[in-house]
Order: C-alpha cells, then sequence, then structure tokens
C-alpha cells in the first residue's frame, strides 16, 4: 500500500517534515518513504490511499494503562467519597476489579481498544487486574487486541491483598503468558511480568516473582510511590524507602516500569538511573488521585527516559500530553516547568525507547523498518507548520478528534472515522449491558 499526498512528520531521529510525502508499507511495515511524486514513480502498481493533504504521524503510544478500568465510567461509587489515595483504591478500584468476571475483562479491553483506534493510539502497554478471574485473563484481552489488530503489552498485576492463593494465581498467570509470547512471537503482543505496589506486597510474594521470572527475560512492571502512603507503609514495615526496597529485592532494572514515581527523594531517582529503570508518568491520574506531580524534570536531567501514560484514562495521548504541559506549571508556579518539546519527547520518543523491549520493530516514528503505524489528522494549522514548533500546534491546537485514519501493522483500522474491522456500536451496547451486572456486584 501506498499512502500519498500527505504532510508527513517522521519523528525519530530523523524528525523531518515532507510537505507532499508518501509512505510506502508492505506487509506490517514502512518500506520506503519520500515525496508522493519519487514514490508514486517506483511503486506505479501499488494500491493507494490518498491522504489529501492531511498531517500524517506515527500511532501515539500509551506507557501505562488498565483496560479493566473501563466500566468505572460514570459509576456511583458506593460510600463515603475517598479522601486520600489508599482510600481511593479501597472504595473505588479494588471493588471494582473484584466484580470483573472473564466476559467483563473481555469488553472492558475492547472498549478502551475501540477508543484507542478513535484516538489514533496504536500501540498499549496494561497492567490487568481481576482477583475473581485471574487464570487465563490475560488470553481475554489477547484475544481482544488480535480482533482490534493494535499492538498491546499485557501484564497481571501480583498483590497479596487478595490472600496468598490471589498471590500465586496473579504470579501463574504472568508466567504463563510470558511463555505464550515467547513462543509464538506475535509483533502486536507482548508481555511483562505485573505487579501492583510495594505497598501491598510483602518480600516474600516479591522473591517469588523475582524466581518466577528467572529465565524468562522479562522486567516488571509496577506502581512505585505513587501515593505517600507507600513510602510511609515502607519505611513502617521495613525501614527502608520504596526504591530501595525494590532494587535490594531484584526488581528494578533496565526491562522494568516503575509507574508514577510521585514521591522518591534523591538517592531513589539515583538508584533508578543507575539502574536503568523505565519510569513512566501520568498527569491526569496524579491530579485525578490529589497525589501531586513527580519531579520529571529532574528525573530527565539525570537522563531517565521518563515516558507517558494515560493509567485508565481516555485513550487519547493529546490530551496527556496537554495536561503534561499545563500541570507541571501550576503545580510549580513557573512556566518554564515542562516545555513543549520535552512533552513530545516523552510521549514519542521516549515511549518509543520503552517499547522497544516489547517489540521486534521500532514504534513512534515514521521510517524505513519500523511498523507501519500511521495516523492521519484533518487539521489544517492557522500559522506555520515545522518539525521545531510541531510540540505546541499539538498542545495548542490538535486533538484526538481530529484523528481520521488509524492504520497498525499496515491495516486500516479507522477510514474517515470508520472504524473498519469492529462493530463499534455492537461493543459499546455489550459494554453497557455487561456494565449493569458489574456495577451492582461492586454494591
Ligand atoms: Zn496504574
Amino acid at each position: 500500500m501506498l499512502i500519498t499526498h500527505g504532510q508527513v512528520f517522521t519523528l525519530g531521529d530523523r524528525n523531518e517534515l515532507i510537505p507532499d510525502g508518501a509512505i510506502a508499507i508492505e506487509g506490517d511495515s514502512i518500506a520506503d518513504l519520500g515525496t508522493t511524486d519519487a514514490l508514486e514513480a517506483r511503486y506505479p502498481r501499488a494500491e493507494r490511499l490518498d491522504a489529501g493533504g492531511k498531517l500524517v504521524l506515527p500511532g501515539s503510544i500509551c506507557g501505562h494503562t488498565h483496560f479493566y478500568g473501563a466500566f468505572a465510567r460514570g459509576m456511583a461509587i458506593p460510600g463515603q467519597p475517598a479522601a486520600d489515595f489508599v482510600q481511593i483504591l479501597e472504595r473505588l478500584w479494588w471493588k471494582l476489579d473484584r466484580a470483573l468476571l472473564e466476559e467483563d475483562v473481555r469488553y472492558s479491553a475492547l472498549i478502551c481498544l475501540v477508543d484507542a483506534i478513535r484516538h489514533g493510539c496504536t500501540t498499549l502497554i496494561d497492567h490487568h487486574a481481576s482477583p475473581n478471574a485471574i487464570d487465563g485473563s490475560l488470553d481475554v484481552i489477547a484475544q481482544a487486541v488480535r480482533e482490534t489488530g493494535l499492538r498491546t503489552s499485557l501484564c497481571y498485576e501480583v498483590t497479596d491483598r487478595n490472600g496468598m492463593d490471589g498471590a500465586k494465581a496473579g504470579i501463574a498467570e504472568n508466567v504463563r503468558f510470558l511463555k505464550r509470547c515467547r513462543a509464538e512471537r506475535d509483533p502486536q503482543l507482548a508481555a511483562s511480568f505485573g505487579l501492583h505496589a510495594a505497598l501491598t506486597l510483602s518480600d516474600e510474594t516479591l522473591e517469588e516473582c523475582v524466581a518466577a521470572a528467572e529465565g524468562l527475560d522479562t522486567g516488571f512492571h509496577i506502581h512505585v510511590a505513587e501515593g505517600i502512603a507507600d513510602q510511609e507503609e515502607s519505611l513502617r514495615q521495613y525501614n527502608r524507602r520504596v526504591v530501595d526496597r525494590l532494587n535490594t529485592l531484584g526488581i528494578l532494572g533496565p526491562k522494568t516500569i516503575a509507574v508514577h514515581c510521585v514521591h522518591l527523594d534523591a538517592y531513589e531517582k539515583e538508584t533508578l538511573r543507575e539502574t536503568r529503570t523505565l519510569v513512566t508518568h501520568q498527569p491526569r491520574s496524579n491530579m485525578n488521585n490529589a497525589v501531586g506531580l513527580p519531579d520529571v524534570a529532574g528525573m530527565l536531567k539525570r537522563g531517565i527516559p521518563v515516558a507517558l501514560g494515560n493509567d485508565g484514562f481516555s485513550n487519547c495521548m493529546f490530551d496527556e500530553m496537554k495536561a503534561a504541559y499545563l500541570s507541571h506549571k501550576l503545580y510549580s508556579g513557573d512556566p518554564r516547568a515542562m516545555p513543549g518539546d520535552a512533552v513530545m519527547q516523552m510521549a514519542y520518543g521516549n515511549n518509543a525507547n520503552l517499547c522497544r523491549q516489547f517489540f521486534p520493530r521500532p514504534v513512534g516514528e515514521i521510517s524505513p523498518g519500523a511498523f507501519a503505524d500511521i495516523v492521519f489528522l484533518d487539521y489544517r494549522p492557522p500559522t506555520p507548520l515545522a518539525p521545531g514548533n510541531l510540540p505546541w500546534h499539538i498542545l495548542f491546537g490538535v486533538d484526538g478528534a481530529h484523528v481520521t485514519h488509524t492504520i497498525a501493522g499496515g491495516k486500516v483500522l479507522m477510514q474517515d472515522r470508520q472504524l473498519t474491522a469492529l462493530d463499534e456500536a455492537a461493543i459499546m451496547a455489550k459494554a453497557r449491558e455487561q456494565t449493569i451486572a458489574v456495577w451492582k456486584r461492586v454494591g
């Protein structure tokens, strides 16, 4: 397939704009890139997809999400409103995840994947929990992923909060799915070893996880110091701070994703840098949970490649980018905080770096050899647009509704805002039906 007549922004190392650009796709990857004239001459017989002068960007990437949270939208949370982060976990998330059965896991994933296609997000790193439907839950999500055509890495969150059996079942689910992905080598499915957070995991369980992960060539995917309670609990029970404890137990490393990292001291940041641990930032979630914001600028300055996730918020990464850009300015009282190019680097470059361990080809850039994960945006810039000022066009002008076409692995998943392979109305109708039963079980 040949995409023609796009304003192609390559991003990546090349970071160029090709004004009347074309992209040749072979199989699931990008084969060639150039002007429309040059590529039409080189590939005269290729099927054409005319971008009609739209913006053409790599599909966006979400470094950390929770498909299982989809049914929380519009849900009445029983009891008094939560007054802190731990109460949010207890009163909302730990009630919702226990209410999920296998079919709910499938539909909550489908809802998020459809939302991702709509908003041009083609790669997502998910963190799953369904304590009453653990065994095989990652296969259920994987099936939904295959049906939608997107690219994901999946894991199951191990935790002690559902007893020893729950923890063991979570470990087994991670191991089983890691082995499955290794055997299948599906370029759209990858796995990590999920852990909830230090505050719900004993040393014994973490040691078991490290032992179980041995030989599987995997890192861990864990929430780190999201709320201050994570540090308080760690100091009270183990007399050490969270990052120190995780490091001592062998959880950190270049394949491990430390999510949030809001409440860290300088020593902990240095430990993350030394161990080359990956960090993701989720500003909408941080604001919603009122947990504060991490020192992203400080971590970036140390050379920690902080990536951007959505923590289960909408799968429009343009919205997450805006939240990152604005929240740090307000929080620090400094308009110089979190410049647009730093946001862009997190959302594309650093997310692409995070994905390198999961997928055999690059994502987050339009270049020969990269996966053909590409979106069109019907955005007509009112002021000059170039690679150098693209971040500010995205932050002040672009939104997810501009996405008209979403392509992943060379397949057109949305064309002119219509999903090509999925019956969106039927999925949403069934999801609403499932939700009624889930909300009843929540109480
Ligand atoms: Zn999370």
